[in-house]
C-alpha cells in the first residue's frame, strides 16, 4: 500500500480523517542523529498510542547533499530502534511534478503569483535593506502587477501571496499558542525559475497528500510552520496539529554537538555498544516524562505517550544516564541474544561451542557491564590460551606463598568427582581452611592464574565456565615462578 492517496482523489478542503497520521521526514544528508531519532520515536509513539499510522518520508530534494548511504543508514537505524513505519517509504524528489501542480493551482486561484525580479535586482534590494537595518525580505514588487507587465519570455519564480494584515496563531501542542504578525511573513518562493519546487512547498503538499494529521518535529521548524500555513490556507486544505519539540542540548547547556554525543544512532550501536531498547528508553525520557519513571518499556511507552508530557525547555543529553539505562537493559537481556551481540564484537570467528560458552557466561558477566564493549572485554579470559600472560596487577598477586596455595587448591580440585559450583566452592573453602587462610587470600591468586587479571566474575563461576582441564592447566602454569 502506498502512503500517498492518489492526488486526484483528494479534493480541496476534504475533512480530515479522524485516524491519527504522523510522519518522520528526515533529510538524508547524513546519519540519523540523536535528535532525529527522538523526533521519529515521538511520532511513532504518538501514532501507536492512538492506533494511527506512522509514515516515513525521505526529503531528498537537496540533490547535491542527499546520498544513498545516508538513506540506508537512516532506514537501518530506525529498524534497529524498532520504529517500523506504515506503507511505503515516500521519496520527496519523486513527487516534484505534483508539487509543481499545486503551485500552479495556487497561481490559478490567485494565492500565488509570478515574480520576474532578477537576481541583480534582489541583491540590490537586500543590500539596501541591510544598509537601512531593515529585515531582509522580498518586498512584493510583483505581487500586484498585472500580467500584461510581465517581460516576454523572461524567467520567473512562483511566490506565495502571504497575508499582510492581522496575525497568525498556532496552537502548538508543546509550545502553546504562538503568534506571528502576518506583516513578518514574506512572499517566499514556491517554484524556482527552473520549475523545481522549494522545500517549503514540498513539505506542505506531501503532508497533505499523505494525510498527515499531526506534525511533530524539532522546534527549529516552528517559524516554517507559519509560512507553510499560508500554502495550506491558500489551498483550503485541513490544517495539521503542530507539536514542535525543543532541541537537545549537551550537559553543559550548549547546543548538542559531536563532542556531547551528537553522533549517529549507528555509532551508539557499533562504537558505544548500546542496546536499542536502552537508547529508545533514554530518548523517550529526554524531553518527555511520566512522573519519576526512568525505566519504561516500549509497551508502557505506547500506553502512556501523550504530547502533554513533552517539556517546553531543551533537554540535556547525558551519556552517563544512557549508560546506566544500558546497564539495566543488559542485565535483563536474554543470555543467548547477548552472546550473539558479544560474538560480533570479538576479533575471531566464534564457533558454535564458543557461542554456547558465551551464553553460559552471561549470567556471571552481565551484572557488571555498562555497554557491550565492556561485556565483550570481560569475556576475554574465556578464550585465552595457555600459558596466560598475567597483567601487572595480577602478577603482583603471585608470591611464593600464594603459589603454594595454588598448588594446594590444584590438588583439591583435581580430586573432585564433579565440576559444579557447589563442589568447586567446597574444595576452595577446604583448601583455605586447611592452609589456615581466608577465602579471599586464595581466591585472588586463583583469579590471577585463571583469568590473568585482578578482577573477574566470581571465582567459582570462572572455574565452572573454564571447565576442569583448562582450569587445572591454568592453575598449574602459575604454581611455580
Ligand atoms: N526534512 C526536515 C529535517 O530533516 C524535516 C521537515 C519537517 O519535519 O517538516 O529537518
Amino acid at each position: 500500500m502506498s502512503a500517498i492517496a492518489e492526488p486526484g482523489a483528494i479534493a480541496s478542503g476534504t475533512p480530515q480523517a479522524t485516524k491519527v497520521v504522523t510522519r518522520f521526514a528526515p533529510s538524508p544528508t547524513g546519519f540519523l542523529h540523536i535528535g532525529g531519532a527522538r523526533t521519529a520515536l515521538f511520532n511513532w509513539l504518538f501514532a501507536r498510542h492512538h492506533g494511527g499510522d506512522f509514515l516515513l518520508r525521505i526529503e531528498d530534494t537537496d540533490r547535491a547533499r542527499s546520498t544513498q548511504p545516508a538513506i540506508d543508514a537512516i532506514l537501518d537505524s530506525m529498524t534497529w530502534l524498532g520504529l517500523d513505519w506504515d506503507g511505503d517509504t515516500v521519496y520527496q524528489f519523486a513527487r516534484a511534478a505534483r508539487h509543481a501542480e499545486v503551485a500552479n493551482e495556487l497561481l490559478a486561484s490567485g494565492h500565488a503569483y509570478k515574480c520576474y525580479a532578477t537576481a541583480e535586482e534582489l541583491t540590490a534590494l537586500r543590500e539596501s535593506q541591510k544598509a537601512a537595518k531593515q529585515p531582509m525580505r522580498y518586498d512584493g514588487r510583483w505581487r500586484d502587477r498585472p500580467a500584461s507587465e510581465a517581460p516576454e519570455g523572461a524567467p520567473y519564480v512562483v511566490r506565495i501571496k502571504a497575508p499582510k494584515d492581522g496575525a497568525t496563531t498556532i496552537e502548538d501542542r508543546v509550545q502553546g499558542p504562538v503568534t506571528v504578525q502576518n506583516a513578518e511573513l514574506d512572499d517566499f518562493v514556491l517554484l524556482r525559475s527552473d520549475g523545481t519546487p522549494t522545500y517549503m512547498l514540498a513539505v506542505v503538499v506531501d503532508d497533505h497528500d499523505m494525510g498527515v494529521t499531526h506534525v511533530i518535529r524539532g522546534d527549529d521548524h516552528l517559524n516554517n510552520a507559519f509560512r507553510q500555513l499560508t500554502v495550506i490556507r491558500g489551498m483550503g486544505w485541513p490544517e495539521p496539529i503542530y507539536a514542535h519539540i525543543p532541541l537537545i542540548h549537551g550537559t553543559d547547556g550548549a547546543k548538542l554537538s559531536k563532542r556531547h554525543g551528537a553522533i549517529g544512532v549507528d555509532s551508539y550501536r557499533d562504537e558505544l555498544g548500546i542496546l536499542p531498547e536502552a537508547l529508545g528508553n533514554y530518548l523517550l525520557r529526554l524531553g518527555w516524562g511520566h512522573g519519576d519513571d526512568e525505566v519504561i518499556s516500549r509497551e508502557q511507552a505506547i500506553e502512556w505517550f501523550e504530547l502533554a508530557g513533552v517539556g517546553k525547555s531543551p533537554s540535556r543529553f547525558d551519556l552517563k544516564k544512557l549508560e546506566n539505562l544500558n546497564g539495566h537493559y543488559i542485565r535483563s537481556a536474554d543470555d543467548a541474544r547477548l552472546a550473539g551481540l558479544v560474538a560480533e564484537r570479538l576479533e575471531f570467528a566464534v564457533s558454535p561451542e564458543q557461542l554456547d560458552l558465551l551464553r553460559r557466561a552471561m549470567p556471571a558477566l552481565k551484572p557488571r557491564a555498562a555497554n557491550l564493549n565492556e561485556l565483550a572485554g570481560n569475556t576475554a579470559f574465556l578464550f585465552r590460551t595457555r600459558p596466560l600472560l598475567l597483567d601487572n596487577d595480577a602478577a603482583a598477586l603471585l608470591t611464593a606463598e600464594s603459589r603454594a596455595l595454588l598448588a594446594s587448591a590444584h590438588s583439591k580440585l583435581d580430586a573432585l568427582g564433579r565440576w559444579d559450583t557447589e563442589s568447586l566452592e567446597d574444595a576452595v573453602r577446604q583448601t583455605a581452611e586447611e592452609s589456615g587462610t581466608k577465602l579471599g587470600q586464595i581466591a585472588q591468586p586463583l583469579r590471577a592464574a585463571l583469568t590473568g587479571k585482578k578482577t573477574s566474575p566470581g571465582i567459582f563461576e570462572v572455574l565452572e565456565l573454564l571447565g576442569r582441564e583448562e582450569s587445572l592447566g591454568r592453575i598449574a602454569d602459575q604454581m611455580t615462578a
